[in-house]
């Protein structure tokens, strides 16, 4: 049997995760290796394994991702600051967990260009 993916156990509330908001469509909560003071992960409950796979209808749920990222920049404080909004895709740009989550990251100033370490 295929192991579990694990955002589609925490989005099914099978494991544990520290939730910031949920809808019909998707669920944020805290990433659990925190890279700024403000780090959450926003996902469909749809499983889509990266940003190749997404087809013409996930459109609408791509846009609430969005407006869910610009919602709880708002609530959690790290719209005034600014924050960055990031899908990994594929390995050479990080991507560990093969159910697509948009980061969200704020509290401290980033580097740009990503280079190791920013
Ligand atoms: P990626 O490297 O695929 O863009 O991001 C995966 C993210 O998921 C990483 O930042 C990692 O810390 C986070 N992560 C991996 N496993 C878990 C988990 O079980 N719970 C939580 N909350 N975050 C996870
Ligand atoms: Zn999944």
């Amino acid at each position: 049997m295929n192991k579990p993916c694990i955002f589609c156990e925490i989005a099914a509330g099978r494991m544990n995760a520290e939730i910031v908001h949920e809808d019909e469509h998707v669920v944020a909560f805290r990433d659990i290796h925190p890279q700024a003071p403000m780090h959450v992960l926003i996902i469909p409950r749809k499983h889509i394994s990266s940003m190749l796979e997404i087809a013409p209808e996930d459109a609408e749920l791509l846009g609430h991702m969005h407006l869910t990222a610009r919602k709880l920049a708002r609530d959690l404080g790290i719209a005034e600051g600014g924050y960055r909004s990031i899908f990994n895709c594929g390995t050479d740009a990080g991507q560990t967990v093969w159910h697509i989550h948009l980061h969200l990251m704020g509290g401290r100033s980033m580097g740009w260009p990503p280079w190791p370490g920013n």
